[in-house]
C-alpha cells in the first residue's frame, strides 16, 4: 500500500498482520474465532455481534499472515528484503505491537526450540536468529571486511535497561541483584546516544575505525532494530488499578509516540514529536530519513479478545 510517490518521498513504513491459531485450550474449550485472513487479499474481517446483529469490519495491509502462516515464510517475504536494506547501510526497524498473549515474542524470538540441526536454524526460530543468520551469511558470501556490534536493552516505565551489562548488588541486601537503568544522552547534533550502554562486539574481521578514518568511501553502515514492544493492552487500559497508574501512564507513553511520530512521517505533516517519549528518542536516527520500518501487529483470533484485536488493528491500520 505505500505508492511510488511515498517511496519518492522517503517513506518506508510497512504495516504487516499476524494472526496466531488458537491454542490447544481455547480449542477445547471451543472458543469462537472472530477473525478470517484473506492473505491473497492482504485484508483481515473482525467480525462482531451488536445488538443481534452482526457487523464484519474489514482492514487492509501491506501483508496478511493468518493462523497457520509459518515462521519462514513471514521473514522470507516481509523481512528478509529489509535486512538486505541494512546491509545497504539503511537504518531499519522491526517492531512486534499487539495484545499479551497474542506471539510478540513467538514472531521476534521464536518457538521454545534452542537446538540447530546441522547448521540449520529450528523451524519455530523468529526473525531475531533469521536476520541475524541472513546478515552473517551475505558478509561472509562477500568476503566482506566488516565489525558487528549488538546491544541488548529493555525500556520500562521510560527507563532503559542494560541487559548485557553485569548485574550489580544492590544494598542493602547484596543477593538482590538489580540493573542499574542507565541514561540516554543528547549528543549535540540531533541525535541520541544511551551513556555506558555494552557493546558486544560479535565478530571482527578488520580495523573498521581506521578505514572509516580514511574516508573509505565503500564503507557501509547500517543499523537494525528488532523490538519487542510492551502489550499494546496498556494503552486502551490506561484507567489503571492498585498503584500501576504510572506504569500504565508511562508504557503508554512509549506506545502513544510511536504512534504519533510514525502517523506524522507517512503522513508528511512537518512536526514529528520524536522528543516525546524515550522510545522515539531512542529510535529516532532509526525512524524517518533514509530508512525503513516495520511494524508486525499481531491479533488472537478468540472472540474474548475482540476489544483488544479491534483497537490492535486500529492502531496498525492508522500507521499505514
Ligand atoms: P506475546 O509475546 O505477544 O505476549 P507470545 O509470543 O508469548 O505472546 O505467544 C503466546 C503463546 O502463543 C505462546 O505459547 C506462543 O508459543 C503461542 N504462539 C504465538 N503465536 C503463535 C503462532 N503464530 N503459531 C503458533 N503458536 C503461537
Ligand atoms: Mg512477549
Amino acid at each position: 500500500s505505500i505508492s511510488k510517490g511515498d517511496r519518492e518521498k522517503g517513506v518506508n513504513v510497512q504495516v504487516i498482520l499476524r494472526c496466531r491459531p488458537l491454542s490447544d485450550e481455547e480449542t477445547k474449550s471451543n472458543t469462537p474465532v472472530v477473525i478470517s485472513c484473506h492473505e491473497r487479499r492482504r485484508e483481515v474481517a473482525a467480525t462482531q455481534i451488536i445488538a443481534n446483529k452482526q457487523i464484519d469490519r474489514t482492514f487492509a495491509f501491506d501483508k496478511v499472515f493468518g493462523p497457520s502462516s509459518k515462521q519462514k515464510d513471514l521473514f522470507e517475504q516481509s523481512i528478509s528484503p529489509i535486512v538486505n536494506e541494512v546491509l545497504e547501510g539503511y537504518n531499519c526497524t522491526i517492531f512486534a505491537y499487539g495484545q499479551t498473549g497474542t506471539g510478540k515474542t513467538y514472531t521476534m524470538e521464536g518457538g521454545g526450540t534452542r537446538k540447530t540441526k546441522n547448521g540449520e536454524l529450528p523451524t519455530d526460530a523468529g526473525v531475531i536468529p533469521r536476520a541475524v543468520r541472513q546478515i552473517f551469511d551475505i558478509l561472509e558470501a562477500q568476503c566482506a571486511e566488516y565489525s558487528m556490534k549488538v546491544t541488548f536493552l529493555e525500556l520500562y516505565n521510560e527507563e532503559i535497561t542494560d541487559l548485557l551489562a553485569p548485574e550489580e548488588p544492590k544494598f542493602p541486601v547484596p543477593e538482590d541483584k538489580t540493573k542499574k537503568p542507565i541514561a540516554l544522552m543528547e549528543d549535540g547534533k540531533g541525535g541520541v546516544f544511551v551513556r555506558g550502554l555494552e557493546e558486544e562486539l560479535v565478530y571482527s574481521a578488520g580495523e573498521i575505525y581506521k578505514i572509516l578514518d580514511k574516508g573509505e568511501e565503500m564503507i557501509k553502515i547500517g543499523k537494525l532494530n528488532l523490538v519487542d514492544l510492551a502489550g499494546s493492552e496498556n494503552i486502551s487500559r490506561s484507567g489503571a488499578r492498585d498503584g500501576r497508574a504510572r506504569e500504565a501512564g508511562e508504557i503508554n507513553k512509549s506506545l502513544l509516540t510511536l504512534g504519533r511520530v510514525i502517523n506524522a512521517l507517512v503522513e508528511h505533516s512537518g512536526h514529528v514529536p520524536y522528543r516525546d517519549s524515550k522510545l522515539t528518542r531512542l529510535l529516532r536516527d532509526s525512524l524517518g530519513g533514509k530508512t525503513k520500518t516495520c511494524i508486525i501487529a499481531t491479533i488472537s483470533p478468540s472472540v474474548f479478545c475482540l476489544e483488544e484485536t479491534l483497537s490492535t488493528l486500529d492502531y496498525a491500520h492508522r500507521a499505514k
